[in-house]
């Protein structure tokens, strides 16, 4: 059973540490939230196993971390000045402003229908770099993480020798000043994107398409999120974005209804095109307007032909805090136990457990117990590079309540037999099972 309601979510995070609002103890600043200690964990769990299945699991992908600060020439070339809006309403009444697409008619602060036409608002975060604040020297806080990519090409292609097909990968922060930040941390001003741009021949293009909307979905899977979850919507036309000439939105049920998890974009050969010079002298199938900015030729040569050969562009791309989102709905459970007793378990993947294993002495006051378990959490936790962490409250029912609330996949306990004979029990958080296992079994188990 998914969450009941997105309440228990941000209820879970805030008493356990995953998610803190934040600039709290001033009040707050809208869309905007921190990570603690567990989110932290769970958060860099998602991106790595994202970045693995790009970059380690495959040999067609490379590695990109490019400046969040961007040249305002970049934004202007890739349309994000001009295009990058929301329509936006007031209210004269009440002087709330909304999105005019997440409203009907009336203002939904007062109900008056006293409103403004719709006006175009720009979503990017401006600012000036250098001392001296004028027109000549604006930056913008990056509004996707893919720009960087495009504009890299060339020096990624030259530094590699890479042939087509070939992505790039690159996670990263991304900055919107949205109107209405809203749903906890699935629309939010700053946040994370994993984004793949996967370059290749023009006429391939389509298949390409298809085949990373499989992967994505199968992906999307190994983190819990199951298949029939998610409903893929082929974006009609009218509502493509610019660059695009298909896009499979992956739509996810979060808890506050049905709303896309990533977007999948064939972005043909718009970007590339756009960023490039002497655009005249390629054929760029893509509407672009005139660069006369740019110093580079972002194409790549036909070796037998000497053609120069503008590549199309798959882009499968998530949001960090929606794959949060989505994973923590997938994995939490209520569950009635028996004598009607209920445990919240959150039953989260191994490899994305913020907490590998908690390592609980049998009592709190007997030195022996504690100091075999401290050396059995300090050795797992430096061998893993996870965290493990000792539950010294002497109360082995509470620690196992709060491990399976938090989705720590197991729970070892350190007893006289520990001391004795070597052996630990391990509890599995699913199952509640326990068994006895000899302490240097407990590596290879927790593996994942
Ligand atoms: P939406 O229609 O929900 O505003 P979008 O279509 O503008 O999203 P894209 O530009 O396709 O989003 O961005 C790619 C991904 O980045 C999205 O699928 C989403 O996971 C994430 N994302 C975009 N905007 C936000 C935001 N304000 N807060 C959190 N994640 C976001």
């Amino acid at each position: 059973m998914a969450a009941k309601s997105m309440d228990e979510l941000v209820s879970l995070c805030k008493r356990r540490g995953f998610i803190f609002q934040s600039s709290e103890i001033y009040g707050g600043l809208q869309g905007l939230y921190d990570f603690g200690p567990l989110g932290v964990e769970l958060k860099n769990n998602i991106k790595q196993s994202w970045w693995s299945s790009m970059v380690y699991e495959r040999d067609d992908i490379e590695g990109l971390d490019a400046s969040i600060l961007t040249h305002a020439k970049v934004l202007k070339h890739s349309g994000h000045e001009s295009t990058f809006t929301d329509p936006l309403v007031d209210c004269k009444k009440c002087k709330s402003r909304h999105r005019a697409d997440h409203i009907k008619d009336k203002c939904p602060v007062c109900g008056s229908n006293d409103l403004t036409n719709p006006r175009p608002f720009n979503l990017m975060f401006k600012t000036s770099v250098g001392p001296v604040d004028n027109d000549s020297n604006i930056a913008y806080l990056r509004p996707e993480t893919a720009q960087h990519i495009f504009i890299n090409f060339k020096n990624i292609v030259d530094s590699t020798s890479r042939s087509l097909p070939f992505g790039v990968a690159q996670t990263g922060k991304a900055f919107r000043n949205e109107i209405t930040p809203r749903n906890f941390i699935f629309r939010v001003r700053e946040f994370e994107q994993m984004e793949l741009e996967f370059f290749c021949e023009p006429g391939s293009d389509k298949t390409w398409h298809k085949y990373w909307l499989e992967e994505r979905l199968a992906w999307w899977e190994r983190q819990g999120v199951k298949r029939e979850n998610i409903q893929i919507l082929d974006v009609p036309c009218e509502e493509l974005a610019h660059y695009s000439k298909g896009t499979y939105d992956l739509m996810y049920k979060f808890p506050h209804g049905l709303e896309e998890l990533e977007g999948i974009a064939n972005r043909t050969d718009f970007d590339l095109g756009s960023h490039s010079k002497n655009q005249s002298e390629l054929n760029i199938a893509a509407k672009t307007d005139i660069n006369e900015n740019s110093n580079a030729r972002l194409a790549v040569q036909n070796i037998e032909s000497k053609d120069w050969v503008v590549p199309y562009v798959i882009e499968p791309s998530a949001g960090v805090e929606r794959a949060f989102l989505a994973i923590l709905n997938e994995a939490y459970e209520r569950e009635v136990l028996e004598g009607d007793k209920e445990r919240i378990v959150l039953k989260l993947r191994p490899h994305l457990a913020p907490i590998k294993a908690a390592v609980i002495p049998l009592k709190k006051n007997d030195s022996k117990l504690v100091d075999l378990a401290i050396e059995i959490k300090s050795n797992l936790q430096r061998s893993l590079k996870k965290k493990v962490v000792l539950e010294n409250t002497g109360n082995i029912g509470k620690s196992y309540r709060k491990h399976d609330e938090i989705g720590t996949p197991y729970c070892i306990t350190v007893d006289y037999e520990s001391i004795d004979n070597k052996t630990v029990t391990i509890r599995n958080r699913d199952t509640m099972n326990q068994e006895v296992i000899k302490i240097e079994e407990l590596i290879e188990k927790l593996k994942f």
